[in-house]
């Protein structure tokens, strides 16, 4: 599905971070960070492979001492996705990050501060041929653009932070530049963006910095990265959570699927809310379900409905559902019963269908059961429990009765 934001991204020049193309028409990335020591070289290739595995398509890893430089002199070589060095207070530890071999460098302007350094970095890194992300940070600006803003932390003085930083590297002749002005505030941050996109067309790393642990995290990071992504504003993105990377990865995926801004390679379950009519207890059949499909990379919508009264029509556009009924569980494909199955079978025979549609389509799924005979049990218990509980189980219509005769 060609989603309405990709019609109106704002055009960015093009980057590669190694062999991952970020800016222009190439696919919005996911990036996270390790947690391990960069110089524990085995913890730190183990941490990377994991996060790959949960959607990460760029890694960064801290670059702080010429341990973690040495570090990732072994690390890059043999790390899965391009591997960017998080370079913080000394412009020599940006010269070894280079000589280490990375496919790229962040530097924060609010740290590195003396233009001579900064232009050197930039210089080496274009005999390199190493992109720079330029990642201004709300909470580390330079202090004199926080003086001239007033004490404050505004999106101008963010801005005004990145573009000089620009203007030192245009003056060497590097260009390969990506831009972030990440912010804890959701409003500041998605503000810096909006004024950014206006006056640069170098590829934007989106992110909401030090967004705290979930769920508050994953609220703070998914209002500001998503309402970016919606305006056409953003080429790569991080989750900044006070939790395991890995969440980090599985959010910044999950975020980009659910905007149809990357091709769905997991599992979309989708699950009504539960009321009275609900058969089952949805919550956990749900998260059974969360759990069977957690690691399978399955490229499907797949409902839990309550109950086969109004579910098999509330989730007629997933791929693959089951609604409740009975103490069965009604198996339906694109909205077309299939099969009924014992209620403490219903996630493993979803497992089942999930992988059987994945790997043979939809018609050929369709095409292994008698869709009459099916039909007709979901039909009978559909008016078995429509006897049962009569068709206002909600109490709606008695409250309707109510108002009318105020
Ligand atoms: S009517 Fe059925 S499908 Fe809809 S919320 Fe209630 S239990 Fe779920």
């Amino acid at each position: 599905m060609q989603n309405p934001s990709q019609n109106i991204r704002k055009k960015t020049r093009q980057i590669a971070v190694g062999d991952v193309l970020v800016g222009g028409e190439a696919p919005i990335t996911v990036q996270s960070m390790t947690t391990t020591k960069t110089a524990d070289v085995e913890g730190t290739l183990q941490q990377i492979y994991a996060l790959a595995a949960a959607g990460a398509d760029i890694i960064r890893c801290t670059c702080n001492d010429f341990s973690a430089a040495e570090g990732l002199a072994m690390i890059v070589p043999r790390s899965p996705i391009p591997v960017v060095a998080d370079v913080h207070n000394q412009y020599k530890m940006a010269l070894a990050a280079i000589a280490s071999g990375v496919d790229c460098l962040r530097l924060n302007p609010g740290n590195i501060k003396n233009p001579e350094h900064i232009k050197a970095v930039a210089e080496t890194a274009g005999e390199n041929d190493i992109p720079i992300r330029i990642g201004v940070n709300g909470g580390s600006l330079h202090p004199d653009l926080y003086k001239k803003y007033g004490g404050k932390v505004t999106p101008e003085a963010m801005v005004e932070s990145a573009m000089e930083e620009l203007a030192y590297f245009e003056e060497v002749g590097f260009e390969k530049v990506k831009i972030s002005v990440k912010a804890s505030d959701v409003s500041l941050m998605v503000e810096a963006y909006r004024q950014l996109s206006e006056v640069t067309d170098h590829p934007l790393h989106l992110g909401v910095t030090e967004a705290g642990p979930p769920p508050a995290g994953l609220i703070k990071s998914t209002a500001g990265i998503a309402t970016l992504l919606l305006e056409g504003i953003g080429d790569t993105i991080r989750y900044s959570l006070t939790a395991d990377p890995i969440q980090e990865a599985k959010a910044g995926r999950q975020l980009l699927e659910a905007l149809g801004l990357r091709e769905r390679k997991n599992v979309d379950l989708i699950a009504c809310p539960s009321c009275g009519r609900a058969e089952i207890n949805v919550y956990e059949v749900a998260a059974k379900a969360q759990n069977a499909f957690e690691e399978k990379k399955l490229p499907l919508q797949i409902a839990i409905m309550g109950c086969v009264v109004n579910g098999p029509g509330e989730a007629r556009d997933a791929d693959l559902g089951i609604a409740a009924g009975n103490k069965r569980g009604h198996l339906f494909v694109k909205g077309r019963n299939v099969a009924v199955v014992k209620e403490d079978e219903m996630v493993e025979t979803l497992v089942e269908w999930a992988e059987f549609i994945t790997a043979n389509g939809v018609e050929a799924a369709l095409g292994r059961v008698d869709l009459e005979k099916a039909q007709k049990e979901a039909e009978r218990d559909r008016a078995h429990l429509l006897a049962e509980h009569g068709d206002d189980v909600n109490g709606a219509q008695k409250r309707v009765d109510l108002i009318r005769k105020i």
